[in-house]
């Protein structure tokens, strides 16, 4: 009997889920069990976010990293072009925008995170786009790359609002590029770098969070901590200065604000009864990425509440898991509960180089070597690691996303080549 698979959002983990479930059933299931697979995503463009770093340094192009999505999903996937008006879990059915129902047996919620702008007071106000930008969506990135280009000096402030965000690492890249930019432009002596973050540290995890700062303070980036921007002042309106204030009252003058907003999950979500936690990402199992809501509910990627980065890499890793589940689900067997959160990042540095991160739920990120003992360097600066962060694309284009097995890299994090505390690398 054909089961029917709707797939919500076709971004990273919506189209690798696709392709990894067509990929399964068309080898595996040919003759016993039909699965229909159908995609759902509210445009055609796929954007290949880590890209949008670059956009504003002008070392990228639009037709490098945005392309249909139509065609990085199987010919036999139906896709649908519609925003998801809500679902109902009680009918097992997911309503569309433009009226139309689609009944699901499983339903792989892919829908990620959203941009929650107008929760900062004063965020996307007076001076958005003129002074005030983000460069996590294309319209900010590219407004940004203006901006900068005509930037001959004064205060930088980069700010992270509050967490979750996407890539958690991407704003210190930003910080590591402005220096980088600047200097090849001769002006770096005229700009004042300051990375103001909510949280105690450069990183959430203490290795990295002292690797990281270290690196700041090298490149004369000041670090501000526990700051939580309340207002964000985008025009000097009132004669105090364009600048962030803090609910501790703290202020933070700026010539040029690059700010990562909240982050919320869909919209949608909170319209579905029962669907969301309050910020509209979904209750998820951990290891099995099993919804909590529902049996025959799954979730991958941004969309999901489990305590690891929002990243690309976590959405590859979990789709191994998640596919390999949605098959148990519907032979009736118990779910792989092997999901150990890895995540892996390159981290940008200016002039050429990278850093590379690779840790999960109880494994912060170690020095040491990826994947094995020799491997790239682990939170180690190294040109290798900025031609993997390049290379990515390729990979993500070629590999990823038509769900295909990156040799050597698999869902489980590897733990040959880390280096524990007494500085041994880890065999177990
Ligand atoms: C600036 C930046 C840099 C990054 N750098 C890295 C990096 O270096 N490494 C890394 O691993 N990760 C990086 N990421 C994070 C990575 O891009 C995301 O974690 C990843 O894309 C998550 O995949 P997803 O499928 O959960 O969500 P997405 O890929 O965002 O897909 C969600 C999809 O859902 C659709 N959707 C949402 N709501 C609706 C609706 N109501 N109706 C219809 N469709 C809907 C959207 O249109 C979208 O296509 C970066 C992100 C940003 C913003």
């Amino acid at each position: 009997m054909t089961k029917r698979i709707v797939v919500l959002g076709g971004g990273t983990g919506g189209t690798l889920t696709a392709n990894r479930l067509h990929r399964h059933y068309k080898v595996h299931r040919v003759d016993d069990q039909r699965v229909e697979i159908v995609v759902v995503d509210q445009d055609n463009h796929h954007v290949y976010q880590p890209a949008l770093l670059f956009v504003p340094f002008g070392l990228t192009s639009r037709q490098e990293f945005v392309r249909p999505r139509t065609e990085q999903l199987h010919p036999d996937i139906e896709f649908v072009e519609d925003t998801i008006n809500h679902v109902d879990t009680f009918r097992d059915t997911v309503v569309l925008d433009g009226g139309r129902e689609l009944a699901y047996d499983v339903l792989v919620i892919a829908t990620g995170a959203t941009l929650a702008v107008d929760e900062t007071e004063g965020l996307g106000g007076a001076g958005w786009n003129e002074n005030v930008f983000t460069f996590y969506d294309l319209a900010g990135a590219t407004a940004l790359e203006s901006a900068l280009d005509s930037f001959e000096g004064g205060k930088l402030v980069v700010n992270v609002v509050d967490m979750p965000i996407k890539c958690p690492v991407a704003p210190l890249e930003f910080c590591f590029l402005a220096d980088w930019y600047f200097t090849e432009r001769g002006i770096r002596d005229k700009v004042e770098i300051t990375y103001a973050t909510p949280l105690d540290g450069a990183f959430t995890k203490p290795i990295a969070s002292a690797a990281l700062a270290s690196l700041l303070e090298e490149k004369g980036i000041k670090l501000l901590t526990e700051f939580n921007t309340g207002t964000v002042v985008g025009t000097d309106t009132d004669g105090d200065g364009k600048r962030l204030i803090g609910y501790d009252g703290r202020e933070l003058e700026f010539d040029l604000a690059v700010v990562v907003p909240l982050h919320n999950g869909a919209a949608y979500v909170g319209r579905s009864e029962g669907l969301g936690d309050e910020l509209n990402f979904v209750p998820t199992d951990p290891h099995t990425l099993q919804s909590k809501v529902k049996e025959n509910v799954f979730v991958i990627g941004d969309a999901t509440d489990v305590l690891t980065s929002k990243a690309g890499s976590v959405t590859h890793f979990e789709g191994e898991v998640l596919v390999s589940n949605i098959e148990r689900f519907l032979d009736h067997e118990p779910l792989d509960t092997s999901y150990d959160g890895h995540a892996n990042c390159f981290i940008e540095t200016g002039f050429g180089k990278a850093l590379l991160i690779d840790f999960n739920y109880d494994t912060e990120p170690l020095p040491g070597h990826f994947p094995t003992a020799v491997g790239m360097p682990l939170l180690k600066e190294s040109r290798f690691n900025h031609l993997g962060k390049l290379l990515f694309q390729w990979v993500y284009w070629h590999a990823l996303l038509p769900g295909r097995d990156i040799p050597g890299v698999g869902a489980d994090m590897p733990r040959h080549g880390k280096q524990r505390s007494n500085n041994e690398e880890a065999m177990v």
